[in-house]
């Protein structure tokens, strides 16, 4: 029977953060990951000589000293570094009515936004203007300082007390709903329904469910820490995580599903995997969603019931459908890498399949496609619920694709006559190569109604981390509540 310091269930960024982190510190730590591929939502995979993002793509400071980004401060810590190509505009948003250039330069992209509004223009500096000094005060106080339970008190109070008392002023802002902040500053609804878009792409929310932090974070690190790219993709992120956890003596073992989480007497005591074997030790890191943890890996009885009932009634985001295509490349030479496209302006943006987000990553980094080729990656929210693999399923698949193609025919007028790839996938298929409980993209905390829960749980030993914990969803959100489990454990 094998046995260690830690175990992590999951490698997704979350789980492979807190791991390696632990690793660094000297625990003997083993991450068992279901899937083949690490990474988890974040994973790349290869067909045909593509390399395809299976989710995220739009990455902020991987590798300014400047940047706020936790990922490049546990790429610090463990001595690793990737390479990434930094552009702007970092992308076009398509209304019905107009396209336009997205910056991270905060006055080129007023600019921009001037062009339609002038008024809205001003509005939304007067919004930035609200945000920014709450990121001007996140910078003095770095993540990895952080941890999730009261001895953070003396750590911030002895070390960072200058940045502690920027911060007053904006106190009422950390849980603020973003919304209130917009209600204040920003009358023009053109602008009004951008920041939901923005709000949206970011949280799955809009604005008045998104924190006000979240976006600070974002208009901060957009334009100080500078948007790129990382040379290699998504992968390229989960790769340098894998080295510098095996670097510092940890492991990861891949096809190892974890069916049961081990508990006697409250306190857990390892895990057992689908093959029986059972791995010992007296911490536990579930990087599995909140509902995967508490109705898969655990006995009802390991929980108390209302905690359980609790925990399990987190609302879900949607899933997606996603359309992966290798496209011929020849006459696209001033594409750009980064749209959304909303359909229909009478519909709410958040309607399945109205907005579309689509990524062209070979138009940064040519290797992920053969010579000549571009690698896409279009997906949308997509309900779970009414997906079966019956006799329609391949039918209701390539109808769902339409809204992706018409989204893609919007930049690539001729798409369809492109494609030499085409990979469609559906909640189901989100659901399974991710094993998320309904292939959600994480839970719909709204700002105002309730809080991210942090890394413990009533069983000793247990803690989780990932996109269902404090901060939330999104991958330096994830790589945050890695650095905060894995601080509050040493
Ligand atoms: C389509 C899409 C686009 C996105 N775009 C962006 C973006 O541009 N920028 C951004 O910052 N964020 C983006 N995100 C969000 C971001 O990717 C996620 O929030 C983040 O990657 C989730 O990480 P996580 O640590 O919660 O774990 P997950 O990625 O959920 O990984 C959990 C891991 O646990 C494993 N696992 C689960 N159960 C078991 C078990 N029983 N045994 C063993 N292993 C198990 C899974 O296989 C998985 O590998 C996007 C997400 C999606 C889906």
């Amino acid at each position: 029977m094998r046995s260690c310091d830690v175990i992590v269930i999951g490698s997704g960024i979350g789980g492979l953060t807190a791991a390696a982190l632990l690793a660094r510190y000297g625990k003997r730590v083993i991450v068992c990951e279901s899937h083949t591929i690490p990474g988890g939502a974040a994973h790349s995979f290869r067909r045909r000589g593509f390399e395809f993002d299976s989710g995220p793509s739009f990455y902020c400071g991987l590798t300014s000293a400047e940047s706020l980004n936790p990922v490049k401060q546990v790429f610090d810590v463990l001595g690793e570094s990737l390479e990434a190509v930094p552009y702007d505009p970092f992308g076009h948003y398509h209304f019905p009515e107009a396209s336009f250039g997205v910056y991270g330069n905060a006055e080129r992209y007023r600019q921009e936004i001037a062009k339609i509004t002038p008024q809205g223009a001003k509005e939304f500096k007067r919004f930035e203007e609200r945000l920014l000094p709450l990121y001007d005060a996140m910078k003095g106080i770095p993540t990895l300082a952080l941890r999730a339970d009261w001895q953070v008190i003396p750590v911030l109070v002895g070390r960072y007390l200058p940045s502690l008392l920027k911060m007053l002023p904006h106190l009422l802002l950390v849980q603020a709903s973003v919304g209130n902040v917009m209600d204040a500053t920003v009358q023009d609804p053109w602008v009004r329904r951008l920041i939901d878009l923005e709000c949206f792409l970011l949280s799955g929310l809009k604005a008045h469910g998104t924190i006000a932090p979240e976006v600070a974070f974002m208009l901060g690190e957009r334009s100080h820490a500078s948007v790129e790219y990382p040379v290699g993709g998504s992968g390229a992120i989960v790769k340098a995580l894998v080295r510098g956890l095996e670097r510092w003596g940890g492991q990861l073992l891949l096809g190892c599903h974890v069916e049961q989480i081990l508990v006697n007497s409250g306190k857990v005591f390892g895990v057992q995997l689908t093959n029986g074997e059972i791995l010992k030790a007296p911490i536990v890191i579930s990087n599995a969603s909140i509902w995967d943890t508490y109705t898969k890996l655990l006995h009802p009885d390991d929980l108390p019931p209302s905690y359980r009932k609790v925990a399990l009634d987190t609302p879900v985001v949607d899933s997606f459908m996603h359309l992966h295509l290798g496209i011929r490349a020849e006459g696209l030479e001033n594409l750009t890498g980064h749209h959304v496209v909303v359909h229909d302006a009478s519909n709410d943006i958040t309607v399945a399949g109205n907005t579309c987000m689509i990524s062209i990553p070979s138009v940064w980094d040519a290797t992920l496609a053969p010579e000549g080729h571009h690698v896409v990656h279009a997906y949308t929210l997509e309900p779970y619920a009414g997906w079966e693999r019956n006799a329609e399923y391949e039918q209701k698949k390539r109808e769902k694709a339409q809204t992706l193609y018409r989204a893609l025919e919007r930049i690539i007028p001729d798409i369809r006559e492109r494609v030499v790839l085409e990979l469609i996938g559906t909640p189901l298929t989100h659901a399974y190569y991710l094993r998320r409980y309904r292939g959600s993209y994480g839970p719909a905390i709204e700002a105002r109604k309730g809080m991210f829960p942090g890394c413990h749980t009533p069983i000793r030993g247990l803690y989780r981390v990932g996109d269902s914990t404090m901060p939330g969803i999104g991958v330096p959100a994830v790589a945050a509540s890695g650095i905060l489990c894995a601080n509050t454990l040493l």
